[in-house]
C-alpha cells in the first residue's frame, strides 16, 4: 500500500505495445523528482497518452517497472494508487449534479467550506457565484452551462480538493480567451504546487513553467532538458 508517499516517479527501462510487434513505448527511462513537474511533448502518436496510461495503470509494462518512491505500481492496490495518482483528462469529465458534487467528486467526505476554498484557490468561485443556483447550480453531462476554460477551472478545482501527490494532466487544446487563459495559468501554478506533475503540455506557458520537457519521437525520450536548454 502507497502511504504518504513523497511523489518520486520512475520509468525504469520501459518497453510497452498495444499490438504485438507494435511498440508504442521502446525503452522508456524516465525520472521525476518529487514535486517536479514533468511536459510531455512530441508528435501525435509519439506515446505521450501512453506513458500517462501506464502511470495509472490502465496497462501494464511489457518490460520495465514504474516505481512510485521506489515501489513498483504493480505492487500497491489500486484503491491505494488512484488516491495518490490523479488524472485530470482533457475532455474533462463532467457529471450530471450540481457544480458542488462535481467538484467533490473523489473526495466525498468534503465540507461545503472545503469545496468553495478550493474553487477560490483555482479562481472557479468567481464564475459559479455568478451561475443562477451558485454552487448548485445542475449541470449536464453534455450541457454547454459552462465554457471549455469554466469546465478546465472546476476539474482544477476537483483535482485541488483530491489533493493527490502525483498528478497527470492532459492539458486541454481548445481556444480560450486571453482572460480565462490568465486565470488557468494562476490556477495551474496553485494546483501544481508542491507536487509532482507529468503534463502533457498544449499550452506554451505550461511548456515554459515546466521543471523538465521531455520530446518524445516514436515511443523514444528525443530530448530532455527545461526550456532554457532545449
Ligand atoms: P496524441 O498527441 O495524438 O494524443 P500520443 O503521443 O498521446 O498522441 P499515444 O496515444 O501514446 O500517442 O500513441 C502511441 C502509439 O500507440 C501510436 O502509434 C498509437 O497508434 C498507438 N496506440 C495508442 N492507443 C492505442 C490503442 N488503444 N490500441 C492500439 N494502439 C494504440
Ligand atoms: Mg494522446
Amino acid at each position: 500500500r502507497l502511504k504518504e508517499i513523497e511523489g518520486h516517479v520512475k520509468f525504469e527501462n520501459i518497453v510497452f505495445e498495444y499490438e504485438a510487434g507494435r511498440p508504442a513505448l521502446k525503452n522508456i527511462n524516465l525520472e521525476a523528482q518529487a514535486g517536479q513537474s514533468i511536459a510531455l511533448v512530441g508528435h501525435t502518436g509519439s506515446g505521450k497518452s501512453t506513458i500517462i496510461n501506464l502511470l495509472c495503470r490502465f496497462y501494464d509494462p511489457v518490460q520495465g517497472r514504474v516505481l512510485i518512491d521506489g515501489q513498483d505500481i504493480r505492487d500497491v492496490t489500486l484503491e491505494s494508487l488512484r488516491s495518490q495518482v490523479s488524472i485530470v483528462l482533457q475532455d474533462t469529465f463532467i457529471f450530471s449534479g450540481s457544480i458542488r458534487d462535481n467538484i467533490r467528486y473523489g473526495r466525498l467526505d468534503a465540507t461545503d467550506e472545503e469545496v468553495e476554498l478550493a474553487a477560490q484557490a483555482v479562481n472557479a468561485h468567481e464564475f459559479i457565484k455568478l451561475l443562477p443556483d451558485g454552487y448548485d447550480t445542475q449541470v449536464e453531462e453534455r450541457g454547454n452551462v459552462l465554457s471549455m476554460g469554466e469546465r478546465q477551472l472546476l476539474s482544477f478545482a476537483r483535482a485541488l480538493l483530491a489533493d493527490p501527490r502525483v498528478l497527470i494532466l492532459d492539458e486541454a487544446t481548445a481556444s480560450i480567451d486571453t482572460e480565462t487563459e490568465l486565470k488557468i495559468q494562476e490556477a495551474l501554478k496553485t494546483l501544481l504546487f508542491g507536487r509532482t506533475s507529468f503534463i502533457i503540455a498544449h499550452r506554451l506557458s505550461t511548456i515554459r513553467h515546466a521543471d523538465k520537457i521531455v520530446v518524445l519521437d516514436h515511443g523514444v525520450v528525443m530530448e530532455e532538458g527545461n526550456h532554457d536548454e532545449l
